[in-house]
């Protein structure tokens, strides 16, 4: 039962990594050394035995092939598709130290996993009931990744989430033309497949239902909330219409449709990921000028560079060293932003004098998410670092009973740090429930 409608926007998005065929797939596994120690799987936070996944291809096993990635990583499909594989497992090949291309393993990952869920293969079953039950607020990754893993456990559990969609970041908020939603709610429904987790949907914890309750309800407790709203500007006219958070209007662009046939100038500001994916999803909605504004320099922004370059390909511009003073509007439609005034900066970061203008009829801010500390202070016990949930190597949190893990106890990584984490802490709730810890 898919949770995501039809006819979104980000329906208009090509897959920027089309998937590779059999024969490539073969191609590429050959060319793999099969490295000892290979340096690719302690660069993957979820430890895929990468080699062992790749020879499986290479000799026709594609159903144990993908066991193997799922064995590590229950996500495999997603992060197939959305690890930033130049930063982790491909950046670390050791064909880059050769001077050759490294191998493609996100893209031969991706041929394993879609060709198991093509076929309908599961791996999984349920353990033995043990008669315990664990709850699991937020059905992002780290949820997703840690019940699958209680199950096979033996343990009940139950999920509750405040949206109607289940998948967390991955559903909402990934670039479609990395992944849609719909994709991510097929990796969504085949990981329940293992049964026995119920997932309740529309239920925002803290205010339909206490802490207190769930703590009642359950055995062990498992935190996986992500984190808060977009951060915004302090700046004069930032009330004005056409002015949002990139996340919230990401997520409306993949679960629904925006318009932005009437939209001549975009800005987004800020330089991280969620800029630069803002950027390239403006551009590719078809936004003619679309312009990122940035307080620092282009070599030392805090998003991916790979993916800077694809921006820049796509037509996107820049403003370096331009810090937004307001937002303006047009005396004929007082009420809607047709401009950002910005302060140029030195290299220091401070204040030059001088201002720039840059029209923009839609202003989109990238500079951060809100930490949720607010919303889990209502679970006594439970400690802050920064606005994240401090935790141990298990993922336990300060109070007894209760574990977090992904992007509300990291500060926010990726897909595939939260999995990892997950199922971290699902061992470890295992080992309480057991009382082996
Ligand atoms: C725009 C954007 C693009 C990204 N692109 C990538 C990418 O390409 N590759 C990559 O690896 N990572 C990407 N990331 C990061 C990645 O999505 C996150 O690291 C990952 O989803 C974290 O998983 P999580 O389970 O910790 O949290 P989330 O995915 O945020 O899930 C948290 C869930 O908790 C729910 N929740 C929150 N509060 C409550 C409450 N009070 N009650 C009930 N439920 C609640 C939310 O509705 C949500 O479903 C991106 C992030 C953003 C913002
Ligand atoms: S999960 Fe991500 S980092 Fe790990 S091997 Fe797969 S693509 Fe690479």
């Amino acid at each position: 039962m898919s949770r995501v409608q039809p006819d979104r926007s980000e329906d208009v998005f090509e897959d920027f990594k089309p998937a590779y065929s059999p024969g490539q797939a073969l191609t590429e596994a050959n060319r793999c050394l099969f490295c000892e120690d290979a340096p690719c799987i302690t660069a993957c936070p979820t430890g895929i035995d990468i080699p062992q996944f790749i020879r499986k291809i290479s000799t026709g096993n594609v159903k144990g092939s993908a066991k193997t990635i799922f064995d590590s990583n229950i996500l495999g499909m997603s992060c197939a598709r959305v690890c930033p594989v130049e930063t982790l497992c491909v950046g670390d090949c050791v064909y880059n130290d050769l001077g050759e291309p490294p191998i493609q393993i996100g893209k031969l990952q991706r041929f394993a996993t879609d060709t198991a869920f093509e076929k309908d293969w599961t791996y999984y079953e349920a353990g033995p009931d043990t008669g315990k039950s664990v709850g699991l607020v937020g059905a992002g990754p780290a949820s997703l990744a840690c019940a699958h893993e209680l199950r096979k456990l033996g343990h009940a559990c139950t999920i509750y989430d405040k949206r109607d969609v289940v998948g967390g970041l991955n559903t909402t908020g990934v670039a479609p033309y990395k992944m849609r939603a719909d994709r991510s709610d097929a990796e969504v429904e085949w990981v329940l497949g293992i049964g026995g987790i119920e997932v309740i949907t529309g239920v925002d914890v803290g205010t339909d239902k206490s802490w207190d309750d769930l703590v009642g309800a359950h055995d062990a407790l498992f935190i996986g909330v992500g984190l808060g709203p977009d951060h915004w500007l302090s700046v004069p006219g930032k009330e004005l219409d056409g002015v949002y958070g990139a996340v919230e209007f990401i997520e409306r662009m993949k679960l629904g449709t925006v318009d932005v046939s009437k939209v001549r100038s975009a800005v987004v500001v800020g330089g991280g990921n969620t800029a630069i994916d803002a950027v390239r999803e403006l551009a590719g909605l078809g936004v003619g000028s679309v312009t990122m504004v940035y307080r620092g320099v282009e070599d030392k922004m805090s998003g991916y560079a790979h993916e800077w370059k694809a921006a820049k390909h796509e037509g996107v511009r820049s403003s370096w060293r331009s810090q937004p003073l307001a937002f303006e509007a047009d005396p004929s439609d007082p009420a809607k932003v047709a401009r950002i005034r910005c302060a140029v900066l030195d290299d220091a970061k401070q204040p030059t004098g001088d201002e720039t203008t840059i029209e923009a009829d839609l202003v989109l801010l990238a500079i951060g998410q809100a930490k949720l500390e607010s919303l889990l202070s209502g679970l006594s016990g439970v400690t802050f670092d920064r606005g994240c949930v401090v935790v141990d190597a298990a993922q336990k949190t300060a109070r007894d009973g209760v574990w977090a893990a992904g992007d509300c106890a990291n500060g926010g990584k990726e897909v595939v740090n939260a999995a990892a984490e997950g199922k971290v802490a699902a061992q470890a709730i295992d080992a309480w429930l057991k009382g082996d810890e």
